[in-house]
């Protein structure tokens, strides 16, 4: 191998290194360029002799160049530098390096630059920097407490929010173990005892995980928390990060909730039962009143031939009552029928007219005290369940006469709206308070002040809806409480 002089020496270093090496004149022109530096900004050598370094270095970091330039030349020495070139593409690199102050007895003063590319370490130091600052940010001000501990459970980090949560000062508790500050009672022993499972096998069933848990208060009392622990290995000893956030408020909304579910669950099975006493009552109390019924009808008739006028108008009342009795318990009985889903409808086409005026006549004979006077009846075609149907306008008709005592009229209208047919029975009774009318279709409800006035269920109007409601109509009523009500009830026309 050849020996090769100083000169090629230097000149092999200078076109093979890496960093960044120029001259510059006085006025800091380049004068020459190694190749790393053309290649690293992106240039042909050609391409920037002569011109300004000041062309080259980002503009921010000028200003510091030209005093740090200044000096090495004034001081005749080095001054070291930390800068920022642009690369043809305005790409950053940073240099880290020195500018010199150079000179040669036979040739001008120069300076000279030598910089190492250390962009990306920078890059990475600042990435770093910056996730230090983030982290620093949460465990300030992040919405958990975060509490640090050592293998020894003892307390490193507690955070500001773990002070607002647990009531602990941080310089309270830094240095104390754990057990001795939220810990619970209960759980102390488990703490270590899981501890020294994780030193001793590296597991930790608790680890990386959200877990709910009671933790205690500086004050004593118990409360729940969120926590979620990680584990670090940090210069040879284990490091555990707990995150941890205050979740009083929503395990009272939860347990408010569950109660609630478990009171609607109980109102729900008790009304079953109520439903399910009412239907084996009706069912056990109808065989007996059909019997008692039937022999009313039977003695009826047979002291109809005795001629007794008393005997026969006593039997003709008992079985008028057996009669009604028989109604409501057949009333009681749709009720369950109801809420089991079972009550079907037999639909058959029908004139709507002739069915009103049917029904009204037959009404008529047992509404003795009112006169009901039809407006207007309107002919159209209906599909209806008529026994059903029939039900709802007697249930309508003995309501308007029950809560109209004194008064001597109910006024029936059937009137055509588009493609449904509204029936209304007008009545000038008691009437309902406003805030009331919604409720007298739900079951069992009854307007408290006729409570003790008049007698009933307050099932016949629930019924009428729900039959109604099955034919594809609505229920509805108008009142003035002292003058009066109107029921309407309306059906599809075919
Ligand atoms: P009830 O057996 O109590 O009459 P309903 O279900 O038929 O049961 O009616 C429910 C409630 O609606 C009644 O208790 C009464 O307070 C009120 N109500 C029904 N119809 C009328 C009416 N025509 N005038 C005034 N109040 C009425």
């Amino acid at each position: 191998m050849p020996k090769l002089s100083h000169d090629s020496h230097f000149k092999d270093l200078f076109e093979n290194t890496s960093d960044l090496i120029y001259f510059l004149t006085i006025e800091g022109n380049i004068e020459f360029v190694n190749p790393a530096w053309g290649k690293t900004l992106g240039y042909e050598l050609y391409e920037v002799a002569g011109k300004s370094i000041y062309d080259f270095i980002h503009f921010p970091c000028i200003k510091e160049y030209k005093l740090a330039r200044t000096k090495a030349i004034f001081e005749k020495t080095r001054i070291e530098l930390t800068t920022t070139f642009l690369t043809k593409n305005g790409n950053e690199v940073v240099g880290e390096g020195q500018i010199g102050y150079f000179e040669n007895k036979d040739q001008p003063v120069y300076t000279r630059g030598v910089f190492k590319n250390v962009t990306a370490r920078k890059a990475a130091e600042r990435k770093i920097e910056e996730s230090e600052k983030r982290l620093k940010t949460f465990f300030k001000s992040g919405p958990d407490a975060v509490i640090v501990i050592n293998e020894h459970q003892q307390i490193l980090e507690w955070n500001p929010k773990a002070e607002i949560i647990f009531g602990f000062a941080a310089d309270e508790v830094i240095g104390k173990p754990l057990s001795e500050t939220i810990i619970p009672d209960q759980y102390r022993e488990a703490h270590k005892k899981g501890m020294a499972h994780f030193l001793k096998t590296g597991e930790g069933p608790v680890l990386n995980k959200t877990i709910e848990i009671t933790a205690v208060h500086k004050k004593g009392h118990e409360f729940y928390i969120n926590l979620s622990i990680s584990n670090v290995k940090m210069e040879g000893e284990w490091l555990f990060i707990a995150f941890l956030s205050d979740i009083t408020e929503r395990k009272k909304t939860e347990e408010a909730l569950i109660h609630k579910e478990a009171e609607l669950l109980q109102s729900k099975l008790l009304e079953e039962k109520k439903d399910e006493f009412i239907s084996i009552a009706s069912h056990e109390l109808k065989t007996p009143l059909t019997t008692i019924k039937a022999y009313a009808q039977l003695a009826l008739s047979i002291s109809k031939s005795n001629g007794n006028e008393l005997i026969q108008k006593y039997l003709t009342k008992v079985d008028q009552y057996a009669g009604k009795l028989n109604v409501l318990l057949n009333e009681l009985l749709d009720v369950s029928r109801i809420h089991s889903g079972k009550l079907r409808l037999t639909l058959a086409q029908i004139e709507m007219n002739l069915f009103l005026s049917e029904v009204l006549t037959s009404m008529q004979q047992i509404t003795q005290d009112h006169k009901l006077i039809v407006e207007n009846n309107e002919s159209v075609k209906v599909k209806v369940d008529t026994l059903r149907l029939e039900q709802v306008i007697t249930n309508i008709i003995s309501n308007a006469a029950k809560y109209s005592p004194g008064k001597e009229k109910i006024i029936v209208n059937s009137v055509k709206k588009g493609n449904a047919i509204v029936i209304s029975f007008r009545d000038f009774g008691i009437g309902i308070p406003k805030e009331k009318i919604n409720k007298i279709f739900d079951r069992f409800y009854r307007v408290d002040e006729v409570s003790k006035d008049f007698s009933g269920l307050g099932i016949g109007l629930f019924i009428s809806s729900e039959i109604i409601k099955q034919h594809g109509g609505k229920i509805w009523a108008e009142s003035i409480e002292g003058e009066g009500s109107i029921f309407y009830f309306s059906l599809p026309i075919l």
